[in-house]
């Protein structure tokens, strides 16, 4: 694959989200392209609900599509892209792209910063990833500090992480805040991070890396049913899972809700 050729791919645009159409075998090899070309690049990894929220939120689907890659984290996308007849080829989630990442950086000798999650848990993560992978983790930070990202201009906390972030010399950036404080994170920063080739906006990870949280076992994964193993283990979240349902009939009752843009066209839609 060519230094440019991952740039000018083919996309599948679902409502206001424009969506990478890429295997995850593709995607990895997007990733190692990125981290040997020195400049910064954002991975957004958006799924059924944020595209829902985009589609009436136009700010926001510019912000996730001006990432450099952006992948399809649902199964209701890939559904709803097939219900159109503009496939997306599978799911690639934010997590298998951050263990990979994590491979990445211990085959290359690269450093990872965790910035995330509740006080304690980047630091659990590190332990158990260093673990496996050896001393890869160049930092760490909590996710809940004072920050433009959350209605704070001017805070001192969000510079003193920039600044964290910066000495620890880390070419991977983990950003996991939930979406969209992790996006806006990284819009509002990359320029000021210093050494960042590859920030990656994933939400839970570092819970389910610490531990804390789990993934679904391999079975509900393959049969891509992760959305029902999460429903049983938090009853609390069908308000959110009742979003899948609603994206599919949104996406049967409007014909234009799906397009292919084809890396030929020049970013026109193909449909
Ligand atoms: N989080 C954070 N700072 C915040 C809000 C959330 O670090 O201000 C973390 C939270 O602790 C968890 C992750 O963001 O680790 C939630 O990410 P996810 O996208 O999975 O959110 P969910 O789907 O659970 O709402």
């Amino acid at each position: 694959m060519s230094s440019t050729s991952w740039r000018d791919r083919d996309k599948i645009r679902v409502f206001n989200t424009v969506v990478d159409n890429v295997l995850f075998e593709e995607a990895k090899e997007i990733l190692e392209e990125m981290l040997d070309e020195p400049r910064f690049h954002k991975i957004f990894t958006p799924n059924t609900e944020i595209v829902m929220t985009c589609r009436d939120d136009e700010k926001l689907a510019c912000e996730v599509n001006s990432a450099d890659l952006v992948v399809a984290d649902g199964i209701g996308l890939v559904m709803g892209s097939k219900m159109r007849d503009c496939p997306l080829l599978e799911r690639v989630t934010g997590f298998d792209l951050s263990v990979f990442l994590l491979e990445l950086a211990a085959k290359k000798g690269a450093k990872v910063f965790f910035l995330g999650a509740e006080p304690g848990v980047a630091e659990t993560a590190k332990a158990r990833v260093e673990e496996k992978y050896g001393d890869i983790v160049a930092g760490v930070h909590h996710g809940y500090f004072k920050a433009r990202h959350g209605g704070c201009e001017d805070s001192d906390e969000e510079a003193a992480v920039v600044d964290a972030i910066n000495r620890s010399g880390a070419e991977i950036l983990f950003v996991g805040l939930g979406f969209p404080k992790q996006e806006k994170f990284i819009l509002n920063n990359q320029d000021a991070l210093e050494h960042v080739r590859i920030a990656i906006g994933n939400g839970g990870v570092l819970d389910v890396l610490a531990g804390k949280a789990k993934r679904a076992p391999e079975i509900f994964i393959r049969c891509n049913l992760e959305w029902l193993y999460r429903l049983i283990k938090n009853p609390s979240r069908l308000s959110r899972q009742m979003v899948i349902p609603k994206f599919l009939w949104k996406i049967r009752r409007d014909k234009d809700s799906v397009s292919a843009i084809s890396s030929t066209q020049g970013g026109s839609d193909a449909k």
